[in-house]
């Protein structure tokens, strides 16, 4: 599940060159209040553009969710299991799902948001199962989970990060948008920009 920021584009960058496995990459074109799906749009356009051609190909889909007619801001982590749960079974023989939870994002209440995000899904991947639908055994891989921040940035080098977005609540000009600055994803970007001294 690839959203274009540092940390899932760390999860494709080990996955493409740490195995030789078939990799199903697929982006979630999530429109929410925040109006962050453009920006995210070509982050995600670019990154894959950039690894098909540096480092492997793999197979690229996909979906949208838009939320923009409501007020709250749906929980990401829900709209994942969901997506994952359709494109699971969507791909045959996939009997693994690979996001890019990081460990230190967790506090002591998000801590359980892995374990819910699996229970989401598998009462949704059930119903498919029901209809003898996907494979037996699926299990989720955090393949950057122990990783810190500017870890997770020098693994990717300074040419891929460039190319991920961060921001959740872009600033929209007539030319475009830029990160607000101030979002907890842009503020961890500012501290780890400074500590790369980059
Ligand atoms: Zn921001």
């Amino acid at each position: 599940m690839f959203s274009g920021g540092l940390d899932s584009t760390a999860v494709l960058f080990r996955l493409l060159t740490e195995s030789e496995e078939d990799l199903r990459v697929h982006h979630i074109r999530m429109q929410n209040r925040e109006a962050r799906a453009d920006a995210e749009q070509a982050a995600v356009d670019s990154i894959v553009e950039w690894c098909g051609r540096r480092l492997r190909t793999f197979r690229f889909s996909q979906s949208g969710l838009d939320f923009s007619g409501l007020e709250t801001i749906p929980i990401d982590f829900i709209s994942v299991a969901y997506v994952a749960c359709q494109v699971a079974i969507d791909t045959p023989g996939c009997t693994r799902i690979a996001v890019g939870t990081l460990a230190r994002d967790l506090d002591e209440i998000k801590r359980s948001v892995c374990e819910a995000q699996r229970r989401v899904f598998a009462a949704m991947y059930e119903c498919y199962r029901a209809r003898k639908l996907g494979e037996p055994a699926l299990e989720w891989i955090y393949p950057v989970y122990s990783l810190t921040k500017p870890q997770i940035a020098s693994l990717l080098g300074s040419e891929l990060r460039k190319l991920t977005w961060s921001c959740r609540r872009p600033v929209h000009s007539p030319s475009g948008y830029r990160p607000c600055g101030e979002c907890k994803p842009c503020r961890a970007r500012i501290d780890i920009s400074a500590a790369l001294q980059n």
